[in-house]
């Protein structure tokens, strides 16, 4: 039987980088990871595509997704549903490649309790006064979902726990070198041990 590829999943509220550190571990083809497409209710933002940034859809449908069974996981975030596609996630894995999430903590915890050895990677700004910087700079968010975003934010700072490693992104490049650190170490650990375990019956 192939060797699964692993799940990597990637969580920290809104404003610390996420999406801009995700960009740049798949820029890096040595990372050999694919990021998985979710689907959202929520309105396509005017630098996003559709069917790359997100699936955009609609409540009925996204309803009848998780009545499907279709969604490994989903979660409701500022008022819209987000989710992550089960057979996606699966086909790749089954592959023997390996597969990031970005997704929040509420998900990120369903696909834990799923697949016990992903990888749960979280990711937190210096301080709370960076995070509301860079929020309002980013301005793509009303002053009113500014606020929903940092009342989630502790809700999810406090989930980080549960997270197998905690990164901190001050300074981006260094967060991502460790991070891409972090996940070969767990691909090299990985393939060693399905090796061995081959050996073992030879
Ligand atoms: P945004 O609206 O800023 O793109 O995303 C809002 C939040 O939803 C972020 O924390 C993002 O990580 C999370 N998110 C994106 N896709 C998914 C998903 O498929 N499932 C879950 N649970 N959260 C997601």
């Amino acid at each position: 039987m192939k060797n699964k590829g692993i799940l990597f999943v990637m969580s920290g509220p809104s404003g610390t980088g996420k999406g801009t550190i995700c960009a740049k571990l798949l820029e890096n083809k040595e990372n050999d990871v694919f990021l998985s497409v979710s689907s959202t209710t929520r309105e396509i933002r005017k630098d996003e595509i559709d069917g790359v940034t997100y699936n955009y859809t609609t409540v009925d449908k996204f309803k009848n997704m998780i009545d499907n069974g279709e969604m490994l996981e989903y979660a409701v975030y500022s008022g819209n549903y987000y989710g992550t596609p089960k057979k996606a996630v699966e086909n790749i894995l089954d592959e023997g490649r390996n597969v990031l999430l970005e997704i929040e903590p509420q998900g990120a915890l369903k696909v834990k309790a799923i697949f016990p050895e992903a990888v749960l990677m979280f990711i937190v700004p210096p301080s709370m006064k960076e995070l509301k910087k860079r929020l309002a700079e980013r301005g793509r968010e009303t002053d009113e979902q500014i606020k929903e975003r940092l009342e989630a934010a502790r809700w999810e700072f406090e989930q980080a726990r549960k997270y197998n490693y905690i990164f901190v992104n001050d300074s981006l490049d260094e967060c991502v070198s460790e991070i891409e650190e972090t996940m070969r170490g767990k691909v090299q650990a990985k393939s060693l041990v399905d090796k061995l375990l081959t050996e073992q019956y030879l």
